[in-house]
C-alpha cells in the first residue's frame, strides 16, 4: 500500500482499485477479522475487511438497492425478512423502507462491523432503531437452524465472499435450510460477485445449488460497482415455488420511498443477461 492511496489488489485477476487521498481512521481487530476505515478524498469513508473491500460512502446505494428492492418487488407480499451478513446495516435501511414489511432479523456473525458502520456511515444506520428491526451477531449458520419451518417470505444473504466463516453460506446443505424455512413462494437472494470474473466459478454453480435444494426458478441481476473487482457485480436469487419472470412492477413504479439507483426500469434491465453468463448458467443448470 502506498503513502495516499488505498489500494486492493486482486492478484489473481492482476488488477486493482485504489482511492487517492486516503488516511487510515481505525483498524479494529475482531474476533472473526481485520476492518479498516479509511477516510478518502472523492469517496469518503471506505471499509475494507480483511483487505477487500466492502462499502464507501459515494457508491453503497448501487448494491445495497440491488440487493432489497428486486427481491422484495418480486414476492408478493414480503411481510417477514431476514437478512445474513449486511452487518453495514445499508441492505437493512432499504428493507425498512418497504411499508409492508412488518418485521426485519438482521444476523451478521461480527458486531464490530455493525459499531464501525454506526461510526462512519451514520446514514446506512439511520433506521437501525425502527421497531420492526432486530439486529443479531450470531453465525448466520446456526441461525437458519434453529427457525422454524416457512417463517420468512425473503431471505437476503448480504456476505462477504465465499472464503472462511462465510464459505458455508454458498452450499448446497445451507440453501436447503434456506428453502425449509421460506414458506411458499419465498424468495433468496445472494450476492453473487463478479459477472465477469465470477460467471463460470460463482454464478452458475449457485443457480445449481438453488435448484439442488429445492428452488423451482432462479435468476440473476448485473448492476455496476465500482469498487468491487471488475467494477460489476451481480445478485441471483431463487424462488420456492412458482417463476421469477414478474415482478410487482405498478408498485415498484409507484413506491412511496426515493432510491438513488433502483426503479422499476433499472430492475426490468437487470434481469437481461449477456450471451456468455446465460450460456454459463444454462451449461451448468
Ligand atoms: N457488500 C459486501 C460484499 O459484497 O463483499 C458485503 C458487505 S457485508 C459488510 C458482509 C458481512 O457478512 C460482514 O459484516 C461479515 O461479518 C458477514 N458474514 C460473513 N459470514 C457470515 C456468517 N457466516 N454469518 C453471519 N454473517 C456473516
Amino acid at each position: 500500500m502506498t503513502k495516499d492511496w488505498v489500494i486492493e489488489y486482486f492478484e489473481s485477476e492482476g488488477t486493482c482499485f485504489g482511492l487517492k487521498g486516503s488516511e487510515r481512521v481505525e483498524s479494529v481487530q475482531s474476533p472473526y477479522q481485520k476492518i479498516d476505515i479509511y477516510n478518502t478524498e472523492t469517496f469518503g469513508y471506505l471499509m475494507l475487511i480483511d483487505g477487500c473491500t466492502m462499502v464507501s460512502s459515494r457508491e453503497n446505494f448501487l448494491y445495497h438497492e440491488m440487493m432489497s428492492h428486486p427481491a422484495l418487488f418480486s414476492h408478493n407480499d414480503p411481510k417477514r425478512v431476514a437478512i445474513i451478513g449486511g452487518g453495514d446495516c445499508g441492505t437493512l435501511r432499504e428493507v425498512l423502507a418497504h411499508e409492508c414489511v412488518e418485521q426485519v432479523t438482521q444476523i451478521d456473525i461480527d458486531e464490530q462491523v455493525t459499531r464501525l458502520s454506526e461510526k462512519y456511515f451514520p446514514e446506512l444506520c439511520e433506521r437501525n432503531d425502527d421497531p420492526r428491526a432486530q439486529l443479531l451477531f450470531i453465525d448466520g449458520l446456526k441461525w437458519i437452524d434453529d427457525q422454524p419451518g416457512e417463517s420468512l417470505e425473503v431471505l437476503i444473504v448480504d456476505s462477504t465472499d465465499p472464503v472462511g466463516f462465510a464459505e458455508g453460506l454458498f452450499t448446497v446443505d445451507f440453501f436447503k435450510q434456506c428453502f425449509a424455512k421460506l414458506a411458499p413462494g419465498g424468495i433468496i437472494v445472494q450476492q453473487s460477485e463478479s459477472p465477469l470474473l465470477h460467471g463460470q466459478s460463482i454464478i452458475a454453480p449457485l443457480h445449481k445449488n438453488f435448484r439442488a435444494a429445492g428452488f423451482s426458478d432462479t435468476q440473476t441481476l448485473h448492476f455496476p460497482q465500482i469498487i468491487y473487482p471488475s467494477g460489476w457485480w451481480s445478485c441471483t436469487m431463487a424462488k420456492k415455488g412458482g417463476a421469477l419472470d414478474q415482478f410487482r412492477q405498478e408498485d415498484a413504479q409507484a413506491k412511496s420511498f426515493a432510491t438513488r439507483y433502483y426503479s422499476a426500469q433499472m430492475h426490468q434491465a437487470a434481469k437481461v443477461l449477456p450471451p456468455f453468463l446465460s450460456q454459463a448458467i444454462d451449461g451448468l443448470s
